[in-house]
């Protein structure tokens, strides 16, 4: 076992060893995985955060190729929830004491969007008595809407860079000016630089993604010093330009592996980050989730969208729990994570300790 463990006793790991990690099987997957587990019950307890995430619109502004509620997608059944029904979700997940709520929806940007959302900020923290978390996922928006967002209650961003390699983002995206690799990179780093806590993540297993890709995406995570991270595997949909290369796909079973190693080296590389068990991994294993918490995941977004609107935000097949009302995902997972030995910070906002000491680290 000489090479794994000479690489997992490492300060800082290469490209070649990350590649060597992801390609670990049998018992080095053992190996890597109970470094892992290891590093998270060190550093970031085995204490599991929840984000009650509200998917409130699929109409976007956009053309990713792989997104199954892109603009250009005539099939997608339209929907964008009401102010009413968004706080209803918002309140659910306050009275069951989830620490935080995501906001998340297609690509929109207009000062009429701009105001809703500062104004369901404010109703937000008023229902919570500024105790909620709030993270937004609503793409880029110029910096003046991320501070008045954030001035309004919002605190976290997730905003994937979906790959970091740009010859790859290009291929995974149209090419025009709001699908623009140098736009997103920059929009996170305003995020960063306004003051949320930043999150980013990749998508795993899309066609054209090479193994030093999947690497680079770690080592532009750790570079950038990224607070928070949700990543999961692409899951192909069938009204997107990217289908027709799933013959090219790794098998199901396979992205889901690598992205479990992602998460495990990941945890490894950058050990007080929030990561995310991504919702995708859900729809390939049942379990998913849980064991992405396992190895090395602290957060898990159940969804408290609306039962009858969850069928419409279908970025990919087989998305889960569709058909459920918030009330059931939230009695199952309470007992699938005990099963992995985690116990839910019912009521904390879990904020990254990263995100403290890099704010304090830049002020030095
Ligand atoms: N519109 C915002 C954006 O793109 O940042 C937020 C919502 S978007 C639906 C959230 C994420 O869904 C994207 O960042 C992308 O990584 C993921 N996604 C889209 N299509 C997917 C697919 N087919 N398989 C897996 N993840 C997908
Ligand atoms: Fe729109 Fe986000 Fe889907 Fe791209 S990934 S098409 S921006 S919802």
């Amino acid at each position: 076992m000489g090479q794994i463990d000479s690489i997992l006793n490492k300060e800082s790991l290469t490209r070649e060893d990350i590649v060597y990690l992801l390609k670990a099987e049998g018992e080095e997957k053992t190996r890597l995985f109970e470094a892992s587990q290891m590093v998270k019950s060190q550093y970031v307890g085995k204490r599991v955060y929840f984000r009650g995430l509200i998917e409130f619109s699929n109409i976007c502004s956009k053309n990713c190729y792989y997104c199954g509620i892109r603009k250009a997608n005539q099939k997608a059944e339209r929907y964008n929830l009401t102010d009413d029904e968004i706080l209803d979700a918002v309140r659910f997940a306050y009275e069951n004491r989830y620490g935080s709520v995501v906001l998340q929806g297609g690509e929109l940007s207009s000062p009429a969007f701009t105001r809703r959302i500062s104004g369901l900020l404010r109703r937000i923290q008023e229902i919570s008595k500024g105790t909620l978390g709030v993270t937004l996922s609503l793409g880029e928006q110029p910096e003046e809407v991320y501070r008045e967002w954030l001035e309004n209650g919002a605190h976290r961003y997730l905003l994937r860079i979906e790959a970091s390699n740009r010859q790859l983002y290009q291929k995974l995206h149209p090419h025009d000016d709001i699908h623009n690799y140098d736009r997103r990179l920059e929009s996170l780093k305003t995020l960063q630089e306004v003051g949320y806590q930043t999150g980013t993540g990749v998508m795993i297993g899309v066609p054209f993604q090479r193994w030093d890709d999947l690497a680079d995406d770690l080592i532009f995570m750790r570079d950038f010093d990224i607070d928070m991270v949700g990543m999961g595997p692409y899951i192909e949909h069938k009204d997107t330009p990217l289908y027709p290369y799933r013959d090219q796909l790794a098998s199901e079973e396979e992205r889901f592996q690598l992205t479990l190693k992602m998460i495990a080296i990941l945890r490894i590389m950058m050990k007080d980050i929030n990561i995310a068990a991504a919702t995708a991994l859900q729809a390939i294993d049942p379990l998913g989730r849980e064991k992405a918490l396992k190895i090395g995941a602290n957060v898990i977004m159940p969804n408290v969208t609306p039962g009858m609107y969850r069928n419409n935000y279908k970025l990919y097949e087989n998305k889960p729990c569709t058909d459920e009302e918030a009330a059931d995902c939230t009695n199952c997972l309470d007992v699938r994570i005990s099963m992995v030995g985690d116990e839910i910070a019912y009521g904390e906002r879990g904020d990254p300790k990263h995100f403290f000491k890099r704010v304090e680290k830049s002020a030095q």
